[in-house]
C-alpha cells in the first residue's frame, strides 16, 4: 500500500492570509482514488526548512506531492530545496522555455532571468505542461519514492492534476479502490453517550471506518469504506448502518442529505398536518430552519417572533396576569403561547419556545432555561422545561432541535 504526503510551500499559508485548499483538495482526489494520505505538511518560502521537510517526507512517504513555490521570485524555493535533497541536476526545459518566451513577445514585456527560473526541470524528471499558467509541473521518481511537484496556483495544479497525475498514479499503483463515505444524523444523544454505545465497533472496525463527529445540529458519525465496486460498497456502508441502528437508532435522523428539519416537513406532510409558531428566545430560527426545505409551504402557515411581553401579550393573548405571576419564561407561558398561535394561525399544531439565552438571567431564572410547548388544535398540549448549557447562540440553536425532537414525540 502506498502512503502519500501533500506538502504545501508558502509563507501565506503560515500566516494565515490563505486557506491551504490545495492539500483539501488534492486529500479528496486520492481518496477517491484509494490512496492513503498520511500527512499534510505546510512549510513556509525557507530554503532550510522546505529541504529538512522534504528530507523527512523522504523516509516516511512513498508519494510525496508537493504544492507551490515553482514560480519566478527568489521565495520560490521548491526546486533549490529538492536538489539538497536530491543532487539531482537542474536543467532547462526547452518547450517551457519556448513557451514563456512566446508569453512575454506576446505581451511586449520583457522577460528577466527570474522568468527562465520557471523553465528549469530536473534531469530524469517526467514534465506536465502547465496548460493554464507558466511554470511546469514535474513527475521523479527518485531512491524508489515518487516526487510530484505542482504549481501552487489551484487551478493550475488542479487542471494537472487530474490531467496528468490521477492516470499516472493509475499506473503505478495499479489499483482503482473506490471509497465512498456517508453520514449518519443523530439528535437527542451526546457525543460521549453515542461513542460508549459504539465503543467496540468504532475500535475494532476498520473497513468500514466509523467517525462521530458532534455539530451544531445535532450528531454524525461517518462511515468511511474501501471497496473494489460501488455494489461491495454500499454493501458494506449498509451492513455497518444498521448494526448502528440497532443500537442507537431511538436518537436517528437521516443519512447524508436527511436533515432533521426534512424529517419534521416529510411526517407534518404525511399527516396532512399545519404547523405555526410563536417564538421567542429563538428570534425564529426554527421557523427559517423549517422554510429552508422546499416544500415547507405546504406544512408552515407562519410564525410569529414574540419577544417582547407586550407582543405575548397584545398579539398572542397570554394575560398579563399570567405574565406577573408566573414570567414569560414559565410552563404556562409557553402552553398559552402554544395554544395561541395554534388559534390565531389556524394551524393543527402550534409551537412555542419561551427562555433565557443570556448572558444575564432574567425572572430570577438562571441562563439556559428554556420552556418549548407544543399544542394541537384538539387542545392537547406538551410542554417540556428544559436547562441547556452553553453560551447565548448555542442555548438558542439547541431549544431548537429541542424544539424538534418534541415534535416527534
Ligand atoms: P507561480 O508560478 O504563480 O508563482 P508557484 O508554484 O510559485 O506559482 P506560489 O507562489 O507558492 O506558487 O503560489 C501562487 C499562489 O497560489 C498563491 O498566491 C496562493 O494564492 C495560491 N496558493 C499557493 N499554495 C496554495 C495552497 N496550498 N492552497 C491554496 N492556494 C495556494
Ligand atoms: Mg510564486
Amino acid at each position: 500500500e502506498y502512503q502519500a504526503e501533500i506538502i504545501a510551500v508558502g509563507t501565506e499559508l503560515l500566516l494565515g492570509q490563505i486557506a491551504n485548499t490545495n492539500a483539501q483538495w488534492i486529500s479528496k482526489q486520492l481518496a477517491a482514488n484509494g490512496i492513503n494520505v498520511h500527512y499534510h505538511e505546510v512549510v513556509g518560502d525557507n530554503l532550510k526548512r522546505v529541504s529538512s521537510t522534504f528530507h523527512l517526507a523522504k523516509k516516511r512517504s512513498d508519494i510525496i506531492i508537493v504544492t507551490g513555490g515553482l514560480g519566478p521570485t527568489d521565495d520560490d524555493l521548491t526546486r533549490e530545496a529538492f536538489q539538497e535533497v536530491s543532487d539531482m541536476e537542474l536543467m532547462e526545459h526547452e518547450e517551457s522555455m519556448k513557451k514563456i518566451e512566446a508569453y512575454f513577445k506576446k505581451h511586449h514585456t520583457e522577460m528577466t532571468d527570474n522568468n527562465k527560473k520557471q523553465a528549469r526541470v530536473f534531469k530524469g524528471s517526467t514534465v506536465i505542461e502547465n496548460k493554464v499558467g507558466m511554470a511546469p509541473g514535474m513527475i521523479i521518481t527518485h531512491e524508489g519514492k515518487v516526487w510530484i511537484f505542482l504549481p501552487g496556483v489551484p487551478n493550475e495544479m488542479k487542471s494537472m492534476f487530474t490531467n496528468e497525475i490521477i492516470p499516472y498514479l493509475y499506473k503505478i499503483t495499479g489499483q482503482k479502490q473506490l471509497i465512498q463515505s456517508m453520514v449518519l444524523r443523530f439528535i437527542g444523544i451526546g457525543e460521549a453517550k453515542l461513542e460508549h454505545e459504539l465503543q467496540d465497533m468504532i475500535k475494532e472496525q476498520s473497513n468500514p471506518t466509523i467517525a462521530p463527529l458532534a455539530q451544531s445540529d445535532g450528531l454524525i458519525i461517518r462511515l468511511t469504506v474501501k471497496a473494489d465496486s460501488e455494489r461491495q460498497a454500499s454493501h458494506l456502508l449498509k451492513e455497518c448502518k444498521n448494526k448502528i441502528l440497532t443500537r442507537v437508532g431511538k436518537f436517528y435522523v437521516g443519512t447524508d442529505y436527511e436533515t432533521i428539519e426534512k424529517k419534521a416537513l416529510f411526517m407534518l406532510n404525511q399527516r396532512k398536518l399545519t404547523i405555526g409558531t410563536a417564538e421567542s428566545l429563538t428570534g425564529g430560527m426554527f421557523s427559517q430552519k423549517l422554510t429552508s426545505v422546499s416544500g415547507s409551504s405546504g406544512v408552515f402557515k407562519g410564525g410569529i417572533v414574540c419577544y417582547d411581553p407586550q407582543v405575548k401579550t397584545d398579539i398572542l393573548g397570554v394575560s398579563t396576569e399570567l405574565i406577573n405571576t408566573k414570567g414569560t419564561v414559565s410552563y404556562e407561558c409557553a402552553s398559552a403561547l402554544a395554544h395561541n398561535v395554534c388559534k390565531l394561525l389556524k394551524t393543527n399544531i402550534g409551537i412555542s419556545f419561551t427562555g433565557i439565552a443570556g448572558p444575564t438571567n432574567i425572572e430570577g431564572k438562571p441562563v439556559g432555561t428554556v420552556f418549548i410547548g407544543i399544542a394541537n388544535d384538539k387542545g392537547e398540549e406538551l410542554v417540556e422545561k428544559h436547562m441547556i448549557f452553553g453560551d447565548r447562540e448555542s442555548i438558542r440553536r439547541k431549544a431548537v432541535l429541542k424544539g424538534y425532537e418534541i415534535l416527534f414525540k
